[in-house]
C-alpha cells in the first residue's frame, strides 16, 4: 500500500505544470475579460496529448484513468487557468462513450475528444428540476429510425465552444406511456436547437446557456449506448465528474495559497518582519494547507477506487473529495483575498474574481447539500428527507 502517486502521474504533473506557468493567470484574466476562450491553450494541450490521458489509446487516448486527467487539471488550475471543458468534455462525455458507445460511436467522437478537436458539453440541469434529476422533462419520442427530441436545459457550460452536446432525457415507452432515462449526443448546429448566454458574475472564458430544443430531429445512432442501461451509463459519469471538479477546486485553491504565502513573506509593515511572521495570518493559511492536502489525498483515493473499477466506493469517495475540495478552495481564496489586504481586491491580482469562481465549487457541478444528503443516507443510513 502507498500514499505516492506512480511515477508517470507525478512526471505528467510536472510536464503540465511547466505547460501551464507558459500561458499563466495573466492569459487566463484577458481571455476571460475578452468574453473569449483559451483556444490557443486548448488546442496545444490537446496537441500534447493533456486533453485525452483517459481516453482509450486505441482512439488516440493516452489510455490511462481518471487520475491522470485529474491531475491535468489540478495543475492547469493551480497555475491559473481552470477550464470547466476539461470536466465535461474528456471526463463525462468521454467517459461515457468510451465505456458505453456502440464500436460506431466510439470511431466517430472519442479520437476528436483525445486531441480535443471535437468538444461535447453535457447537459442536465433543467429550470425546473435543478437538483432533483428525477423531475428532469426533456424528452425523447420514436419517429422512424430516428428521435425527435425536446425541452429545456439551464447553465450548461461551454455550448460557444462545443460541437455537440450529450443531453440527458426521457424516452417515453408509446406503449406502456413509461420513461426511463436516455442519453442523446446532439449536434449545436442541429435544426431546433437554440442555446442563450445567461449573464454570470463569474469572470470566466467558460461560459454558460440555456438551451431550447424544439423538436430536434436526431439519427438513431445519437442515443448513446444502451437505452436499458440509461441511469448506469449516467451515474457512470457522474463520479469522474465529482473528481475532476474536486480537482479543478484544489488546484484553484493551491493557486490562491500560492499568491498569499508570496505575498504574506514579501510584504512588511511593522519593521522588517514580514506579515507572515504573524500567527494572525500564518494559522489561517496553514489550516487551508491542511484541508487542501486532506482533499487531494481524497480526490486521489477516489479516482484510484474509480480506477480499479469499484463504482459504488468512488461514488462516495467522489463525493467527499468534491465536498473537501470546495470547502478547501473557498477558504484558501477568502484567506488569500485578507493576507493581500486592499491587494486582495485590486484587478492586478485577479483573487476578487476567485471569490466568486471558488463560490462555484459549492454549487456545481453537485450542490455542498446534495453532497451532504448523500453521505447522511448513503454512508450514515439517516432517513431520506425529500
Ligand atoms: C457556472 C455553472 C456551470 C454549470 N455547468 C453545468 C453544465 O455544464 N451542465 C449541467 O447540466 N449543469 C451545469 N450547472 C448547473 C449546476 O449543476 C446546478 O446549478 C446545481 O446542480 C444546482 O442546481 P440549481 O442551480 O437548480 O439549484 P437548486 O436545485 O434550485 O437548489 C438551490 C439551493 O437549494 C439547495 N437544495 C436543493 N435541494 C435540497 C435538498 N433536498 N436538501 C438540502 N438542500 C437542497 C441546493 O443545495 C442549493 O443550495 C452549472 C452551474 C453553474 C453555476
Amino acid at each position: 500500500m502507498t500514499f505516492n502517486e506512480p511515477a508517470e502521474r507525478v512526471e505528467l504533473r510536472a510536464v503540465v505544470a511547466d505547460f501551464a506557468a507558459g500561458y499563466g493567470s495573466g492569459y487566463y484574466r484577458a481571455r476571460a475579460g475578452e468574453g473569449e476562450y483559451l483556444t490557443e491553450l486548448w488546442r496545444e494541450a490537446g496537441e500534447l496529448g493533456y486533453l485525452g490521458v483517459n481516453i482509450p489509446e486505441e482512439y488516440g487516448g493516452g489510455g490511462g484513468g481518471i487520475g491522470d486527467l485529474a491531475a491535468v487539471l489540478e495543475e492547469l488550475s493551480a497555475a491559473g487557468c481552470p477550464t470547466l471543458m476539461m470536466v465535461v468534455s474528456p471526463a463525462i462525455c468521454g467517459t461515457v462513450l468510451a465505456r458505453f458507445g456502440t464500436p460506431d460511436q466510439r470511431r466517430r467522437w472519442l479520437p476528436g475528444l483525445a486531441t480535443g478537436r471535437t468538444i461535447m458539453a453535457f447537459a442536465i440541469t433543467e429550470p425546473d428540476a435543478g437538483s432533483n434529476s428525477h423531475r428532469i422533462t426533456t424528452t425523447a419520442r420514436r419517429d422512424g429510425d430516428g428521435w425527435v427530441l425536446s425541452g429545456r436545459k439551464t447553465f450548461i457550460s461551454g455550448v460557444d465552444v462545443a460541437d455537440a452536446v450529450l443531453v440527458v432525457a426521457r424516452i417515453r415507452d408509446e406503449g406502456s406511456g413509461t420513461l426511463s432515462a436516455a442519453l442523446f449526443a446532439v449536434p449545436t448546429g442541429a435544426p431546433g436547437f437554440e442555446a442563450r448566454r445567461i449573464e454570470m458574475d463569474l469572470v470566466s472564458p467558460d461560459h454558460q446557456f440555456q438551451l431550447f430544443m424544439d423538436d430536434v430531429r436526431l439519427p438513431g445512432d445519437a442515443l448513446v449506448g444502451d437505452p436499458e442501461a440509461g441511469l448506469l451509463q449516467l451515474f457512470a459519469g457522474l463520479n469522474p465528474e465529482r473528481i475532476m471538479a474536486a480537482s479543478l477546486a484544489a488546484g484553484s485553491a493551491r493557486h490562491a495559497l500560492d499568491k498569499a504565502v508570496a505575498y504574506a513573506k514579501e510584504r512588511t509593515v511593522w519593521g522588517d518582519r514580514p506579515i507572515g511572521a504573524h500567527q494572525g495570518l500564518a494559522h489561517p493559511l496553514a489550516q487551508v494547507k491542511i484541508e487542501l492536502e486532506q482533499a487531494r489525498l481524497m480526490t486521489q483515493h477516489a479516482a484510484l477506487r474509480y480506477d480499479s473499477g469499484d463504482d459504488a466506493g468512488a461514488g462516495e469517495a467522489a463525493n467527499m473529495a468534491k465536498y473537501a475540495a470546495a470547502e478547501a478552495c473557498v477558504r484558501a481564496v477568502d484567506q488569500a483575498v485578507q493576507t493581500l489586504g486592499g491587494n486582495g481586491l485590486a484587478s492586478e491580482y485577479g483573487l476578487g474574481s476567485a471569490i466568486a469562481a471558488a463560490r462555484l465549487a459549492r454549487i456545481a457541478p453537485v450542490s455542498r447539500e446534495m453532497v451532504l444528503n448523500y453521505v447522511a443516507q448513503q454512508s450514515l443510513g439517516l432517513p431520506k428527507s425529500y
